[in-house]
């Protein structure tokens, strides 16, 4: 879920997994536990050479695994993308001052990026339609298998309405992989390396659910934690990286 979030109070409820030192990997496990992140790396994690199926020990370790197997796959949807004439005509034309300009452009151009999502990341990228989004930019809906778009990113930046779409669609990719902690579906069976990580967004979803539920305003302290919950900062991360590539933009 990206933009703006409403109640204030939720930031409490967000980081029930109390963060101690921002930043420093260091946090209160639901256990109780504190773990500092400088005991905590396992040498394979830190090499990138990350085998295990057992889920990373710290936010750093995260960020390493999350790389290893994310960063060729988001680079390859960048290339994919920029090879795309649509995709260069419409960042060209895509104009803050005409949302009926930019609505049609967007229609055109999300086809292409689902499909380039479905090549990279090899999964089955979910439909988008455009409605309000309850006070949100994007959202994604598990459930219904769609993502929804605000109108109101017809009146923003290219390079917001391509990092609000790639953000909702790596969230659809993220709960493709929770299902498959479970289930065995269609022969697909999670390697170790993303069973690791599905497990360790697993593990989160208590402190998830809570900053799914509402929000706040999102003052630069909420947005700095919001990062640190792992399916966010993979979301985020990707779209920033994708979107401001696209449109030469940061
Ligand atoms: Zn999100």
């Amino acid at each position: 879920m990206k933009g703006k979030i409403r109640h204030s109070w939720l930031t409490e409820l967000l980081f029930e997994h109390e963060v101690l030192t921002a930043g420093q990997d260091a946090y209160r496990r639901p256990g109780g536990e504190i773990t500092p992140a400088t005991q905590q790396y396992d040498r394979a994690e830190l090499l990138g050479s990350y085998q295990s199926s057992e889920p990373p020990r710290t936010f750093a370790a995260y960020r390493i695994i999350l790389s290893q197997l994310f960063d060729a796959k988001r680079q390859r949807l960048f290339d994919l993308l920029a090879a795309e004439p649509v995709m260069r005509s419409a960042t060209t034309e895509w104009s803050p001052r005409s949302s009926v300009t930019n609505a049609n452009i967007a229609r055109v151009l999300v086809p292409f990026v689902v499909k380039a999502l479905e090549q990279s990341y090899e999964f089955n990228a979910p439909p988008v339609e455009f409605a309000p989004a309850a006070g949100f930019l994007g959202t994604y809906d598990s459930r219904h298998h769609k993502i929804t778009l605000s109108p109101q990113l017809f009146g923003s930046s290219c390079k917001e309405f391509l990092d609000t779409l790639i953000h909702e669609e790596i969230h659809a990719l993220q709960g493709e992989l929770l299902a498959l902690l479970n289930v065995q579906r269609r022969g697909r069976i999670l390697t170790p390396v993303e069973r690791a990580i599905a497990q360790y967004w697993k593990n989160e979803e208590p402190k998830y659910r809570s900053a799914l539920a509402a929000g706040s305003q999102m003052s630069p302290d909420t947005k700095r934690r919001y990062l640190l919950i792992g399916q966010e900062f993979h979301a985020w991360t990707t779209g920033h990286f994708v979107a401001s590539k696209l449109t030469g933009r940061s």
